[in-house]
């Protein structure tokens, strides 16, 4: 990896971060007063977390799941194509790049670890965070929880469970473990056909949908129908058989009852996920729908909480990964003028390069385990 700003101050304070660590578990210190603390490392708060830590502040951040948010948990093999400076790039390996940038800036991330309230102490101008491990204190909170906790939808059927990891999986399947195997898609939307074209090429795919009508984008639709794919409208799932591993899986015709045993080695199950927003309700935000309001420079109704990304809301909001990125550096530079209150903010400020002058990063945080 590169490191910047070399020959330069910057480049003595980057050499002191370790590359190797994949996230920086940090101090742990409840004494720290964090400038600010984000809740969830998806792509809005590791980005937020760039920023934050350009300008010194000292930060945490802290996700339920793991760092990288969906990139990394919804669909690590599926190629981003909008992502700018990319032709295209897989969904981990961005996911990875984020959590490396945040990692090299030193910033303090704690995987596992989810928030369950936050809550404003007007008296001593902080924010109290409490998680499923720890509470903590910071002056300013960005909450990028995205589509909150969330976990695949399952179909309920007989096999399911037990077959689940042997074969059977939710979200896009593997390219390179799909090379030459029967692969079963099980949904209808958008998701399931990107997992159907993605290994369309290097396995032989069926599709199954319950309904009569796709439900993703037209351009894929066409582009499954030009395909060798093998399509099954209005049939549903009975069950998934195999002693060990899939080995076939039982589908009924909705219209005329019909049952057939597909013989099969993989199932990838594509009809949702289930998003866990109830957290947030609890914390006295304004929302609209599951959606947090914010104004054009990110501030939430509460002062010192902001918020950024698809939980995020405002006129003309689009849920994409580079508005994620954008939302997360405004709220960013938010919460330093609010915590720092620099007598200018200058365009000088804005692009700073990190300087180790000023740094509020606890010391201890810097040698990962
Ligand atoms: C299948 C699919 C394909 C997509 N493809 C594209 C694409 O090609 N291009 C594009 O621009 N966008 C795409 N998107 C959308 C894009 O992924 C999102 O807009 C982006 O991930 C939003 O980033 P975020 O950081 O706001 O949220 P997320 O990525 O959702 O990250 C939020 C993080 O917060 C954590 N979290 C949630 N609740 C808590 C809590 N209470 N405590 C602690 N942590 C918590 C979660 O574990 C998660 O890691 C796609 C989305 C999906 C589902």
């Amino acid at each position: 990896m590169t490191r910047p700003f070399v020959g330069s101050t910057a480049a003595l304070w980057y050499a002191r971060v370790p590359l190797a660590a994949r996230v920086n578990p940090g101090t742990h210190d409840r004494n720290v007063i964090w400038d600010t603390l984000i809740i969830g490392a998806g792509p809005a708060g590791l980005s937020a977390a760039l920023f934050t830590r350009m300008r010194r502040m000292s930060t945490l951040l802290l996700d339920t799941a793991v760092a990288g948010g969906q990139l990394a948990s919804l669909y690590p093999k599926k190629p981003v194509h909008d992502y700018p400076s990319y032709t295209y790039v897989m969904g981990e390996d961005l996911g990875k790049n984020f959590v490396d940038q945040a990692n090299h800036m030193g910033a303090e991330i704690h995987e596992r670890e989810h928030v369950t309230m936050i809550r404003r102490d007007d008296d001593q101008n902080l924010i109290r965070v409490t998680s499923t491990k720890e509470e903590y204190e910071a002056r300013t909170v960005i909450v990028a929880t995205g589509g909150g906790a969330f976990e695949p939808r399952k179909i309920n059927k007989p096999g399911e469970a037990e077959l689940k990891g042997k074969g059977l999986f939710y979200g896009m399947p593997d390219v390179e473990a799909s090379k030459g195997k029967r692969v079963l898609i099980i949904g209808g939307g958008d998701s399931a056909l990107e997992s159907a074209l993605s290994v369309k090429d290097v396995a032989d795919v069926t599709m199954i949908h319950m309904l009569d009508k796709w439900q993703g984008m037209d351009t894929y639709v066409e582009e499954i129908q030009a395909s060798k794919i093998r399509t099954m409208l209005e049939t549903e799932t009975v069950e998934i058989r195999g002693d060990g591993k899939v080995e076939t899986v039982v589908v009924k015709n909705k219209k005329t009852e019909a049952t057939q045993e597909l013989p099969m080695d993989l199932v990838s199950i594509n009809i949702g996920f289930l998003m866990d927003t109830k957290a947030i309700r609890s914390w006295g935000l304004e929302l609209e729908g599951n959606q947090i309001k914010v104004d054009n420079i990110m501030n939430t109704n509460i002062k010192g909480v902001l918020s950024c990304g698809d939980i995020a809301t405002y006129p003309g909001k689009y849920k994409l990964l580079i508005t994620a990125c954008s939302e997360g550096a405004a709220a960013a530079n938010t919460a330093y003028i609010y915590v720092k209150q620099p007598k200018k903010f200058t365009v000088g400020e804005l692009y700073a390069a990190p300087k180790e002058e000023g740094d509020t990063q606890p010391k201890a945080s810097e040698s990962p385990a």
